[in-house]
């Protein structure tokens, strides 16, 4: 009796060494895919996503659409009022992308000021509802990125759809699905920011 009591508790502190080993990898993981400013994901997650929900689409026939947003004139923020204050823009301009999406649509920081989303079986229609829902929110809602110092930040957006019965290998369509938002991005920024520009269906 006495043991196999010590057999089992042997076995558990080895058990227990496991469990911590393979948390640790987890946790590991999980910080390599997260942008440490805002907590979404980070553009490495995304490449890497992208493709999957590529693969994903094309398999079932089923409608992909893509956003890329970018802060408009977002240096003059750092400028007037320091990269911390423009730090807490970009964690609360996320926040507020985030609370427009599905639990199943993803959120990645692509590079400085500029974010991007995959929303996987959502229509053209209703991509552009919500690009511009969240263009509305974040237009029309007071940042605080210092105490006392109200603020009103606008972003632009462009909008792009996996063609349907689209050819080639998954990562150059992630590139070309991301190039076509970023040029529709391009367009809202020329015709004056603050606004969706849809890119038009293939
Ligand atoms: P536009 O409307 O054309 O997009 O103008 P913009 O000022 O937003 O664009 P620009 O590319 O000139 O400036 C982007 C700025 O974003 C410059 C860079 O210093 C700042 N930036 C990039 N990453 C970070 C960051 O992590 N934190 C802060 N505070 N600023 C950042
Ligand atoms: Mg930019
Ligand atoms: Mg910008």
């Amino acid at each position: 009796a006495d043991s196999s009591t010590d057999f089992l508790e042997r076995l558990a502190s080895v058990f227990s060494i496991c469990l911590e080993n393979a948390l640790n990898h987890e946790r590991l993981k999980v910080v390599g895919l997260t942008d440490p400013l805002t907590g979404v994901n980070n553009r490495r997650y995304f490449e890497s996503r992208c493709q999957d929900e590529i693969a994903h689409a094309r398999r079932h026939n089923l409608p992909l659409a893509c956003m890329f947003l970018d802060v408009d004139k977002f240096k003059r923020i750092n400028d007037s009022l320091g990269h911390h204050a423009g730090d807490e823009v970009l964690r609360n301009v996320a926040r507020l992308i985030k609370l427009q999406l599905r639990s199943n649509d993803v959120i990645a920081r692509y590079g400085g000021e500029e974010f991007v989303v995959l929303l996987p079986q959502t229509a053209i229609g209703q991509a552009c509802d919500i690009a511009e829902r969240i263009r509305s929110t974040i237009a029309t809602q007071p940042f605080q990125p210092l105490p006392n110092e109200n603020l009103m930040v606008t972003i632009s957006i462009g909008v792009a759809m996996l063609p349907s019965g689209s050819d080639g290998d998954h990562s150059t369509l992630a590139q070309s699905l991301v190039s076509v938002a970023d040029a529709s991005l391009y367009q809202a920024k020329e015709t004056g920011r603050n606004r969706v520009v849809c890119a038009e269906v293939a």
